[in-house]
């Protein structure tokens, strides 16, 4: 019954659904999908009851797991009373409360919600609140951005144009703004030349500046490639000298991911404005929150045209709400802190380990993040996915980034299940490079 199940959706699927980041003639010849059923903690069942570890947390989102039992109750609760309704000039507790509630554990200095619906939306409403600020207080020639090569901010135009990923960027180029671009250490250049960049670049263009925009600490779709503190806090540094905003991107690390509540803690940099969507509503609903300072707030106030002209027909979506309070709950209650912090060092040593296996390198881990190449092919490579293949007959649920293997498993995951999906991942690997 269940084979005749998974045989009808894919053929459905085959026929209809158009998938993301997904080069669709290769997946139509030979991608037999994953078709998920059910999902619970770091689980993924499939519509035959097989089970598969989540080792990407559905794409960073379920850091409390799959179908956390106090979101769903909070989801369910709030379905009860009001599922929506829109947030110009009207209000209701969800959005009120969590605001307060965000802004209580945000870092210091931001007291304004700006709500929107996912990670692309969190960070259009930071690039159009720095540019309307300038524009309407005494810098208009303050136009221009500044993000870091190998940047991922999402995929609408202004986040499109912040990227500096190609594969993400290279076709839309006619219809994206020019970005001032800070390079990245790589091959051949070191953090202190990187840094010396920016200083240049902000010398040069400072003046012309509204603002910073960067993923603090790891890039995330890049391919977990990670930054030194110290490199950050002078990128920061920088740009506030020149007197542009710091907005700092947590889509990805927000909410202990590294370890940290926020990224910035582990650099000791306070944003101006900090982007949040991702593991704010746990895998539940779609829900993001720009948060920005009082002075950025000020901005906005007086005559009627200086307001902020702007939204998004579900920002502030109750249930999306209701579910973020609930998480910001569970962060506590559950000391996701101190769990990350006793399992940051099992990641950190299994990638170490796996970097020593032949045709694999550049060992890297954060918090509940580890990640090593098997190339430096970028996102188009394939190898990957010859892991992720190996990985999946283990049942690991494994997404590379081209030639990057990472793990971005859920905050919660207990002991055990870490120690099966780590061993999983290097037998996986062995496996692939065997072949
Ligand atoms: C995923 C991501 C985004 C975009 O978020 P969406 O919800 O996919 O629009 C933006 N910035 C970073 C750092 C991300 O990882």
């Amino acid at each position: 019954m269940t084979e005749g199940l998974r045989e009808e959706l894919v053929a459905l699927d085959k026929r209809h659904v158009w998938h993301p980041y997904t080069p669709m003639d290769r997946y139509l010849a030979e991608t037999d999908p994953l078709v998920v059923a059910s999902a619970e903690g770091a689980w993924l069942t499939d519509v035959d009851g097989r089970r598969y570890l989540d080792a990407n947390s559905a794409w960073w989102v379920a850091s409390l797991g799959h179908r956390h039992p106090a979101l769903v109750a909070a989801l369910r609760a709030q379905l009860d009373t009001l599922a929506h309704c829109a947030l110009a000039g009207i209000t209701h507790e969800p959005a009120a409360r969590l605001a307060a509630e965000l802004c209580a554990v945000a870092p210091a200095g931001l007291q304004r919600v700006f709500f929107s619906d996912d990670g692309s939306t969190a960070l259009e409403v930071a690039i159009k609140l720095c540019g309307q600020f300038h524009a309407q207080n005494g810098a208009p020639r303050r136009t221009r951005f500044v993000a870091l090569d190998g940047a991922f901010h999402g995929e609408t135009l202004g986040a499109t144009s912040l990227g500096g990923v190609s594969a993400f960027t290279r076709v839309f180029g006619p219809w994206t703004f020019d970005v001032l671009r800070v390079p990245h250490a790589g091959d051949g250049t070191s953090w202190e030349r990187c840094l010396d960049a920016a200083r240049a670049l902000f010398r040069a263009h400072g003046d012309d500046v509204a603002a910073l925009v960067v993923e603090p600490m790891v890039q995330g779709a890049a391919g977990m490639r990670m930054q030194p503190p110290w490199f950050l806090r002078g990128l920061c540094e920088a740009a506030r000298h020149a007197g542009a905003f710091v907005v700092a991107d947590e889509v990805f690390t927000g909410l202990y991911r590294t370890g940290a509540r926020w990224a910035c803690d582990l650099a000791g940099v306070v944003p101006d404005v900090l982007c949040l969507a991702k593991a704010l509503s746990g895998a539940t609903v779609p829900f993001a929150a720009t948060l920005a300072t009082e002075r950025l707030f000020d901005g906005f106030r007086g005559a009627d045209d200086r307001a902020f002209f702007y939204g998004h027909t579900y920002c502030g979506n109750p249930l999306g709400a209701a579910v973020a309070r609930a998480a910001l709950r569970a962060y506590a209650d559950e000391d996701v802190a101190g769990q990350v912090a006793r399992k940051a060092p099992r990641i950190a040593a299994a990638f170490a380990r796996m970097a020593e296996l032949p045709g694999v390198g550049n060992a890297r881990a954060l918090g509940m993040i580890g990640a090593v190449d098997l190339g430096a092919g970028g996102y188009l490579a394939r190898r990957g996915w010859r892991v992720s293949e190996a990985a999946r007959a283990r049942g690991i649920y494994l997404r590379p980034l081209g030639d990057t293997v990472y793990v971005t498993p859920p905050l919660n995951i207990p002991d055990g299940e870490l120690t099966v999906l780590l061993d999983g991942v290097e037998d996986s690997l062995r496996e692939a490079l065997r072949s």
